[in-house]
């Protein structure tokens, strides 16, 4: 038999109803605070996240889905969705007609990381940007939703963490204090950290080489590094956050394994999740437009791992599961005729109707309609059809009572929606 491949899952019935139910609930958030979606495809140019993402980074060294397509251009399986929806905005000059722009997505990503809990080959994200806005208020609303996602899905103990990366004013010089630290422990890094040293150091702070992690727990920080006006940025957006009672956690280690950040980058993260504490990461990337090829227009961002919010959620897929109101129980060719008709019709005036397509006994046909959990049956033999009245069931309360069979769909409505 074969089997779906390591790291892809498959979301079951039983499973997929608190996918729908958090999918529901964030982008009835993020609409009520003015986001619009965007599509977006799965592939693009391997070209785009090599340039937003960076060629350093373990996602573009490691984890990519590339492959030459039939004509032999390099495609590549989209890791996040920044890339591609900052591609979107340039490509279609959406800042044509208003610079600002709020978009949101929905939809599976790919890297080729190694499979655990929390962790998979693809998973999904629900990916969130604000283009046109260098307000650090904008990276502080950011986080209100996320803490506030995180609230109406019954998700405990989550924490913000914050950091600011600063911007090409700041970088230089925290770069080369970097850079002399980073030679002081050279024998003590592995030979990723030795190769990213040279060309991009601040990546060597993502290594995730027990050593490593060890050696660099007293590198330099960003946080130390800042310019006035990012010092004067990371301070409004720690105060703002405290007006509005979100608690942070300045945590001067968070980078983010990405190159385009600049200025605040957050993650929330939860301590209910083991090794993969993170539920979502953003951060401001004021920079990464113009890179690409587009103006130079700031904006900021934020994606949240469906996966794990989904293990974390406070639902019940039992509880959101949805049960059909009715069986018909008919038996014999007319029967299933009429029952057949109804099952259409009802269908259509949203009533979840089942009935058996063979020649089930009623004893069977009853014990069906028990085990889907069908709130009502109907039961409709020749006795029913001679007197001109079918019986209805309440399945809990085992009340029986009879309906004619002209007035069926209108009768059904009404018990159903009473
Ligand atoms: P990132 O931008 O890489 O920090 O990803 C944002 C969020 O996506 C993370 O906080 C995770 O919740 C989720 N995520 C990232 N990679 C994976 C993965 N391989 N499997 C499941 N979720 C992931």
């Amino acid at each position: 038999m074969i089997q779906l491949i390591r790291g892809f899952k498959d979301i079951l019935p039983g499973e997929v109803e608190v996918w729908q139910e958090i999918e529901k609930v964030a982008r009835s958030l993020l609409e009520d605070f003015g986001f619009k979606e965007i599509r977006i495809p799965i592939m693009e140019r391997t070209e785009l996240f090599k340039r937003s993402i960076g060629e350093d980074t373990d996602i573009v060294e490691k984890e990519m889905y590339t492959f030459p397509d039939r004509k032999g251009d390099l495609v590549t399986l989209r890791p996040e969705a920044t890339a591609s929806i900052c591609r979107a905005y340039i490509q279609h000059k959406l800042y044509t007609s208003d610079p600002v722009q709020k978009l949101y997505m929905v939809g599976p990503m790919f890297r080729r990381e190694r499979p655990q809990k929390g962790r998979y080959r693809q998973f999904y994200q629900i990916d969130a940007e604000v283009f046109g806005v260098q307000s650090g208020l904008v990276d502080v609303q950011l986080i209100f939703l996320l803490v506030t996602l995180c609230a109406r899905l019954n998700i405990q103990d989550v924490e913000a963490h914050l950091n600011s990366l600063g911007c090409p004013q700041c970088r230089p010089r925290f770069r080369s204090a970097l850079t002399d630290f980073l030679s002081s422990v050279s024998e003590k890094l592995c030979a990723d950290c030795i190769r990213r040293r040279e060309r991009n150091p601040l990546r060597v702070l993502d290594c995730k080489v027990p050593s490593c992690r060890a050696a660099l727990a007293t590198a330099p920080a960003v946080l130390d590094y800042l310019c006035d006006d990012c010092r004067a940025d990371f301070d409004a957006v720690t105060e703002t956050l405290a007006h509005l009672g979100i608690t942070c956690v300045v945590d001067k280690q968070l980078v983010r394994g990405l190159d385009y950040y600049t200025r605040t980058a957050f993650e929330i993260q939860t301590t209910s999740l083991g090794a993969q504490s993170a539920v979502a990461g953003g951060g401001r990337y004021d920079n990464l437009l113009k890179e690409l090829g587009g103006p130079a227009i700031p904006a900021t961002g934020f994606a949240i791992g469906f996966d794990r919010l989904a293990e974390l959620a406070g639902l019940n897929a039992s509880d959101l599961v949805q049960k059909p109101d009715l069986f018909l129980a008919a038996l014999g060719p007319e029967g299933r005729s009429l029952a057949f008709n109804w099952v259409c019709k009802l269908g259509l005036e949203g009533i979840r109707t089942e009935m058996d397509f063979g020649n089930s006994s009623l004893k069977a046909q009853m014990k069906r309609a028990d085990k889907l959990g069908c709130a009502y049956v109907l039961i409709l033999g020749d006795n029913e059809i001679k007197t001109g009245a079918a019986i209805v069931r309440d399945m809990q309360t085992k009340e029986q009572f009879s309906i004619p069979l002209p007035d069926i769909i209108q009768g059904i409505k009404k018990v159903i929606r009473q």
